[in-house]
This record gives C-alpha cells, sequence and structure tokens, in this order.
C-alpha cells in the first residue's frame, strides 16, 4: 500500500512520537486524522503537516480515548469515506513500586494503555477489513522488558503487545496487518509529564545514553519513520511483530 490519498488516524497526535508519526503520513500524502485532548497542540501538529505538505487534508478530532473511541471512528469515516491505517499510540507512563501504587492508578493506566486500543481496534476493524488496511500500536521496551517501580506500565504494554499478536491472528484471514513499535527512551514530554524537573530529565537523558547500545536515545522522527513502514506496503508480509527503536537496548544485560 502506498500511503497516498490513505486514510490514517493517529492517537496522541498532539505530541511527541504521535505529532512526529502525523508530520511523517501527510508527507507521504496521506489524509491524517489528528486525535487528542488538547486542540492547542492538535493545531500545532496541524501546522506542521501543512508545511510538510501544503496540500495535505487532515481532520483534527478533539477527543479522550477512553471515552470517544466510537466517535473516533465515526467522525473519520464521515469525513473521508474510509479507513486504512489506525495508529494507537496515546499512552501514558506512571511509576511506583508495588508497595506504594494503588488500584486507581493501575485503573488509569490500563484504560489508557490498553482499554481504548481494544475499544478503538474493534470499532476500526470494519473499515479495516474494506480496505485492506493495517494497524500500527505504540507500545514499549518496557512491554518486552521487565523494570523496577514501573510495574504497571511495563504491564500495560506487555498487555498491548499480546493484544497486537493475537489481532494480527484474528484480522490475517482478512488480510489486515497488525503490528506495534517498541521505542526505548525517546526524547518527547513524556517522561516530563511524569513529573520530572528539567535538571532530573537532562541527568534521565544523559544516564540513558548508555543504556542504549548506539550510545544515545532516540528521536520521535526514528520511531515515526518505523511507523510508517509498517504501514505501508514494504511491510506487506510483516503481522504480529513487536518491533524495538532502541538503539539495541533490548540485546543489552547490565555488567
Ligand atoms: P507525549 O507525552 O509527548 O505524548 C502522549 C500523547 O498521548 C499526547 O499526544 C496526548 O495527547 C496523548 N494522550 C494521552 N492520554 C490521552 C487520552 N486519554 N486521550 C487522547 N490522547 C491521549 O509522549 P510520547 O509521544 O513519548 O508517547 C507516545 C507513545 O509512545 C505512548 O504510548 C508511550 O507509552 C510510548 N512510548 C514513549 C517512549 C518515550 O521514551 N517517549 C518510550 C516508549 C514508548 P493530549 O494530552 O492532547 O490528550
Amino acid at each position: 500500500m502506498s500511503l497516498a490519498g490513505k486514510v490514517v488516524i493517529v492517537t496522541g497526535a498532539s505530541s511527541g512520537i504521535g505529532a512526529s508519526a502525523a508530520e511523517a503520513f501527510a508527507k507521504q500524502g496521506a489524509k491524517v486524522v489528528l486525535v487528542g485532548r488538547n486542540v492547542e497542540n492538535l493545531k500545532a501538529t496541524e501546522a506542521v503537516c501543512k508545511a510538510a505538505n501544503s496540500k495535505a487534508e487532515l481532520l483534527i478530532i478533539a477527543a479522550d480515548v477512553t471515552t470517544d473511541a466510537e466517535k473516533i471512528i465515526n467522525s473519520t469515516i464521515e469525513r473521508f469515506g474510509q479507513l486504512n491505517v489506525l495508529v494507537n499510540n496515546a499512552g501514558v507512563g506512571g511509576t511506583g513500586s508495588i508497595l506504594d501504587v494503588d488500584v486507581e492508578e493501575f485503573d488509569r493506566l490500563m484504560n489508557i494503555n490498553v482499554r481504548s486500543v481494544f475499544l478503538l481496534t474493534k470499532y476500526a476493524a470494519p473499515h479495516l477489513i474494506k480496505t485492506q488496511g493495517n494497524i500500527v500500536n505504540v507500545s514499549s521496551l518496557v512491554g518486552l522488558r521487565s523494570f523496577p517501580n514501573l510495574s504497571v506500565y511495563c504491564t500495560s504494554k506487555a498487555a498491548l503487545d499480546q493484544f497486537t499478536r493475537c489481532i494480527a491472528l484474528d484480522l490475517a484471514p482478512k488480510n489486515v496487518r497488525v503490528n506495534a513499535v517498541n521505542p526505548g527512551v525517546i526524547v518527547t514530554q513524556f517522561h516530563k509529564n511524569l513529573g520530572m524537573s528539567a535538571e532530573d530529565y537532562a541527568k534521565f537523558l544523559a544516564h540513558h545514553s548508555t543504556t542504549h547500545a548506539l550510545g544515545r536515545v532516540g528521536e520521535a522522527q526514528e520511531v515515526a519513520d518505523a511507523i510508517i513502514f509498517l504501514a505501508s506496503d514494504s511491510s506487506s508480509f510483516i503481522t504480529g511483530a513487536t518491533l524495538p527503536i532502541d538503539g539495541g537496548r533490548h540485546a543489552m544485560c547490565p555488567r
């Protein structure tokens, strides 16, 4: 599938990896649906997409993925008449040892990172079958590897990885592919939203240049490039894959 003219939903397009993915799809000539809660930020992404491709057709849907999944799919079909690619990128992190973390935090993360993906996938699937489209989920290295003080976030992304594989099998007979990317540390608002100060974030990034084999953390655009690859015909025989975009961090073991 060439991406020109294809209709692509990107959740969490108002920031970071989602904003970069939206820009990359716009550059490819796709019609991009920008989903997020922060309208000002969505408009900023819209401007970036327009700068990348002045002819890009764009639709902003201000929505919360936990409550508005059906509206997101219906509004897309109303506007563009079809859906070719669903990028489930919206997500949040959360820290805390099992001794501290409470069930409200568990429910919050599972709701945003897993339940919303289930709902969006369910509503999108009939439309993706019609177009022989595909799904790309934005998981994390923490879905593939385990870390202390991150149990709920790790569990939500491991669930997303398993969901990716299971739905890939459900939809393979319909020729709809489903894959995930598993980024390492990527420079976005994500960690600052966890409450890190600018100073702590600088230290965090410096430390993580040593935990990724390539000796640096990643950029949102590097994840966007992988999303484009998995959404396009270049990956026509790939489904059920969880692809680390992590400078080799998944292959490392502390010494
Ligand atoms: P950002 O914090 O920069 O962006 C998160 C995006 O998710 C925002 O656009 C936000 O939009 C959206 N979002 C969060 N909750 C909701 C909601 N309830 N409804 C709609 N949109 C929502 O982080 P990243 O770009 O880094 O994160 C994107 C994905 O990448 C996440 O799934 C994250 O887990 C994953 N990831 C990130 C890594 C990193 O190091 N940065 C590493 C591995 C994975 P708004 O606020 O407008 O609602």
